[in-house]
């Protein structure tokens, strides 16, 4: 480390947890965030701020007058660009340590090949189909799962490690096995939500990141984590792998 990324990174090194071997862990980390909106915008932020070395920006949108009441890393004059081009600015204005490399829309045709350069990913997504996606091509490729999501004043969050042995750890779809009914989904465009609850989901997202890539604390593999805004209260309940499922069931170890 260079003396300015000492200084930089002083209260990581700090941390008995991070310390220097910590830090070098996050400078050489690679992980894609797919969605660069509201959840995304504080994952950004934080893994950039904290050195993550090389990061992937996923998303086909670009920004919208009605984002800027949540999506924190785009200003005013950023409307009409794409969310990638304005996300890797805001990184790089932040900290231009950071590698950014920038991806469009993750499907079932690219997704495998995509995350198979990266350490982990993490995704806050409006829909399902990227979300089955991901999921699909993370179990293949053996890669943390870290999943936001939020609606009105409410969100939730887990980490999905299905392929670790010999607990039988849930995946995505052990959570939602199929896509629910149109009128019962719950989506920012239709339903609102407030600007705050993507600010407080993905900022958990993100300590989440931070911990796999370090290796320290609880991972929220196996438990889902529920935000109740209005409440004001958390709560974690356990999450089990669901022996059936259509992406995992095959991977539940039965030999070990
Ligand atoms: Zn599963």
């Amino acid at each position: 480390m260079s003396p300015e990324e000492r200084e930089r990174y002083a209260r990581h090194i700090l941390l008995k947890e991070v310390g220097g071997q910590g830090q070098q862990k996050l400078l050489a980390a690679r992980v894609l965030v797919v969605g660069a909106g509201g959840l995304g915008s504080p994952i950004l932020s934080y893994l950039a701020a904290a050195g993550v070395g090389t990061i992937g920006v996923a998303d086909s949108d670009v920004v919208s007058l009605s984002n800027l009441q949540r999506q924190t890393l785009f200003r005013t004059e950023d409307i009409g660009r794409e969310k990638t081009e304005a996300a890797k600015d805001a990184i790089k204005r932040l900290n231009p340590h950071v590698k950014i490399i920038m991806h469009p829309r993750i499907a079932d045709e690219n997704a495998a090949g995509v995350i198979a350069d990266y350490n982990l990913v993490v995704e806050g997504v409006d829909n399902f189909e990227t979300r089955y996606a991901l999921n699909r091509a993370c179990i293949v490729e053996k890669k943390p799962l870290v999943s936001a999501a939020v609606g009105r004043f409410a969100g939730q969050l887990s980490t999905f490690k299905p392929y670790e042995k010999p607990c039988a750890l849930p995946c995505y779809r052990c959570l939602v096995p199929e896509e629910p009914p149109r009128e019962e989904q719950v989506n920012c465009a239709e339903e609102g939500v407030l600007g705050a609850v993507t600010g407080v989901m993905g900022t958990l997202a993100a300590m989440e990141v931070l911990k796999e890539l370090l290796g320290v604390g609880d991972s929220l593999a196996g438990r889902l984590m529920i935000y109740d805004g209005l409440g004001a209260s958390f709560r974690t309940i356990a999450l089990p792998a669901d022996p059936a499922c259509a992406d995992c069931g095959a991977q539940t170890p039965s030999e070990s």
